[in-house]
């Protein structure tokens, strides 16, 4: 009797939980500018509340806190108005109970059934058993998303709080959300203008793929804390002194490095946290005095405080005119500091910050009306998502990598002739930009006059450039375009261009090779068109036809003697010949190995274990990654391959974020358990100031002090600068510490840092 009570109690305590955490959404969304569409937030709540009863995450909380959470994000950090936030609510009710998507429609009406539907399609995705549909999916996601913006949206806000609540999952499934999220959905979300949302994406990744590193991190920032304040308050004193004296409403912010991107600069310029410079920006909010002078504000508060600081001529960044295609608007200026250091200054206005933090849904808000769809740069761009989908050609993990290509490009202003302005990635050259106007202009370009100079089609375009597309009829689309271009579009327009093109010569060259046979009285078999290959030192069959159709290849004399020889004789040689060379082909085509060769049967392995790396496993049964050379004390994690191999990569690995994200349920979690016996080859990064006798010193603290083998060592100087690469061998990362800590001490040597590659 008092055990059910208590339950009782507890079920209604519970409730009690909900119904707040649900008012506290509601009381958020009555802040918003958005219609005051209490009453179908509430029915969709209620809906869902039933819907998901009696059912708890995996961290013991009832199920519906998660979609609650979800629509919060939705309105508070995404700004999006009711029916984002009932689709929201309702995110996981189809994927996860018997309602269908005609409930929802028969209730909630078209619209937010429709956002549903698209949410419940790629919800199985890229968290989908089936490793290798995912890419495929994610596919499916981009064409869900251009049909309704919001379904994206919605999915970013459920990544986000699935990262935020990470912590009770199992560590495999970590890694693989983890991996994904920094794949795709920090990429994504910086696309989309989200920059807080990436960079908190990016942070919980990082924090739960390096929690060591984090927490290092972490530590030095606050310990510096107080330092920067003192920088940041001397630094915007005479700035907010000058403001005053225009007449601005303003505020100014410090804006503090994320730990990711600190650790990504640690990483990529090896340098160490004491000197990143930049881990302060400071950032100027203006209200402008209306809406016309928006960007003269912008210019007058950089004039004002150029005045004040030195600014660095080549670090005038001005996204005000020309907006980035995700929408991001500022002035951004190096200033130097009285105390000799460099500070980038930010200047928006109160509009352009919101823009730059909640991305598209902030157009929204200031769109008359409200809630009308954002044309503009976001259309543009799912428009040549969609021509690529439209095209079906590549396969999935192609396009995942043309898209992730594109996320990451940063961009480049070109102008046409006439002034048009484009926006093409970084490193597209001549060649993209024909095929970013029109696919006709692309396949018949022949060169291009940049800034009026002539230049070859395969010409890297700069900022600024003014490019002019030459044509002409004749041209065709030749094979080594491909490496010309950079852009997913140029590339994908140009494989399908080839491959039909080849499909149709390949097609003209079977009929003149028959025509041949017939005409010279040949059997028309397989040895006979081998012996062609053969002949004209071809790799395959359809290389032969391709030739011959397109006229590369004309049969001639020397053709016909060779099937005059004496058939009998040669017909068992040719035989046997055209067997080797067809398995041949399989292995140069790279096509799935349907190689059966027996794999090591090790039992089957469990993702769910912690794969303990023992001296012994080590060298039996796994496999370290060429790509990353992981060693003893790495974070690490494996990735099981078609042979049911343990594959050990390091988690920032690139390949392994590849794997992550495209073969997560093959990923398991490791764990070193080593007593330093096996030998680890690592290569240390040295630096510093030429001394005589440095060399002897370096080599002394290697050998002799800490007994580790030098397998290799390049040194190099210039100007009196020394610097050295020391490939040893170690036991495990305390080694790599003990003789990095050992070479700092020399007094000559000013870096010392390992190689990650
Ligand atoms: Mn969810």
């Amino acid at each position: 009797m008092e055990e059910q009570l208590s339950l009782k109690e507890k079920e209604q305590a519970e409730q009690a939980m909900i119904q707040q955490a649900f008012n506290e959404l509601l009381d958020d969304y009555l802040h918003t500018k958005h219609r005051k569409r209490v009453e179908i937030i509430t029915k969709a709540f209620n809906f869902a509340n039933q819907a998901h009863r009696g059912i708890k995450r995996r961290s013991g909380e009832p199920y519906i806190m998660h979609p609650i959470a979800v629509a919060k994000i939705v309105c508070n950090e995404i700004g999006l108005g009711s029916t984002s936030i009932c689709a929201a609510l309702l995110h996981d009710v189809v994927e996860d109970t018997d309602y269908t998507v005609e409930d929802i429609e028969n209730i909630f009406g078209h619209k937010i059934a429709q956002i549903v539907d698209g949410l419940t399609k790629i919800s199985g995705g890229i968290f989908g058993d089936k490793a290798s549909a995912q890419a495929e999916n994610f596919k499916k996601l981009l064409l869900t998303m251009s049909d309704d913006i919001r379904v994206i949206l919605i999915k970013i806000a459920d990544r986000l709080h699935n990262m935020r609540t990470l912590g009770s999952m199992l560590p495999n499934k970590q890694y693989k959300i983890a991996g994904e999220t920094l794949y795709i959905y920090a990429p994504l979300a910086h696309r989309l203008g989200l920059n807080k949302i990436k960079t908190e994406l990016e942070n919980l990744s990082f924090k739960y793929e390096h929690p060591e590193e984090y927490k290092a991190i972490e530590d030095k920032l606050k310990a510096t804390a107080a330092e920067r304040d003192k920088v940041f308050q001397e630094f915007t004193a005479p700035i907010r002194v000058e403001l005053d004296k225009m007449g601005l409403k303003y505020h100014i912010l410090a804006r503090v490095k994320s730990i990711y991107s600190i650790w990504n600069k640690i990483q990529t310029k090896h340098v160490p946290f004491e000197e990143i410079y930049d881990i302060l920006a400071v950032r100027i909010i203006f209200t402008p005095r209306n809406m016309d002078e928006e960007l003269n504000d912008c210019f007058d508060i950089y004039v004002a405080i150029s005045k004040i600081y030195k600014p660095h001529p080549d670090r005038l960044r001005d996204w005000v005119s020309h907006p980035k295609s995700n929408g991001y608007q500022a002035l951004h200026v190096t200033l130097m500091a009285n105390n000799g250091q460099w500070i980038e200054v930010q200047i928006r206005s109160q509009r352009m910050d919101d823009v730059a933090e909640q991305g598209f849904a902030a157009h929204w808000k200031y769109k008359e009306g409200g809630g009308s769809e954002d044309e503009g740069e976001l259309e543009k761009w799912l428009h040549t998502i969609k021509e690529i989908l439209d095209d079906p050609q590549p396969d999935a993990i192609d396009f995942l990598d043309n898209i992730k290509l594109g996320l990451f490009a940063s961009e480049i202003f070109v102008f046409t002739p006439k002034g048009d302005l484009k926006t093409l990635p970084q490193n597209a050259t001549a060649l993209d930009f024909a095929f970013s106007l029109h696919t006709d202009i692309g396949c018949h370009c022949i060169g291009a006059k940049v800034n009026h100079k002539l230049v070859p089609m395969s010409h890297k375009l700069q900022s600024g450039d003014q490019v002019e597309i030459l044509t002409s009829k004749s041209q065709r689309v030749q094979p080594e375009w491909e490496s010309f271009v950079t852009t997913a579009k140029a590339r994908v327009k140009i494989a399908a261009i080839l491959r039909k093109e080849a499909k149709a010569y390949q097609k003209k060259g079977e009929e003149t090779l028959a025509e041949f046979f017939k005409a010279e009285g040949i059997r028309p078999d397989e040895a006979a068109v081998n012996k062609l290959r053969c002949l004209h030192n071809f790799h395959t069959s359809d290389e032969l036809l391709i030739a011959i159709g397109n006229g590369k290849l004309v049969l001639g004399e020397a053709d016909k003697n060779a099937f005059k020889e004496k058939q009998g004789k040669s017909w068992k040689k040719l035989l046997t010949f055209s067997f080797g060379s067809g398995k041949d082909n399989n292995e140069k085509d790279g096509t799935a190995s349907d190689d059966q060769s027996p794999s090591p049967s090790t039992e089957k392995i469990n993702p769910k274990q912690i794969l303990k790396l023992t001296e012994e496993t080590i060298s039996k049964d796994y496999v370290m990654a060429d790509c990353c050379h992981p060693i003893p004390g790495d974070d690490v994690l494996g990735y099981i391959d078609e042979n049911n191999r343990v594959i050990i990569h390091k988690r920032q690995c690139p390949v392994a974020a590849k794997l992550k994200s495209s073969y997560g349920n093959r990923i398991i979690a490791t764990q070193w358990d080593t007593h330093k016996e096996l030998s680890f080859l690592v290569t240390i990064y040295i630096k510093g100031i030429d001394a005589v006798g440095l060399l002897n010193e370096v080599t002394q603290v290697i050998s002799r002090q800490l007994n580790v083998n030098i397998r290799k060592l390049d040194i190099e100087t210039t100007d009196g600068i020394f610097e050295g690469r020391i490939q040893l061998y170690v036991h495990d990362v305390d080694d790599v510490r003990t003789i990095c800590n050992n070479l700092k001490q020399i007094q000559n040597i000013k870096q010392v840092t390992r190689i990650e590659d």
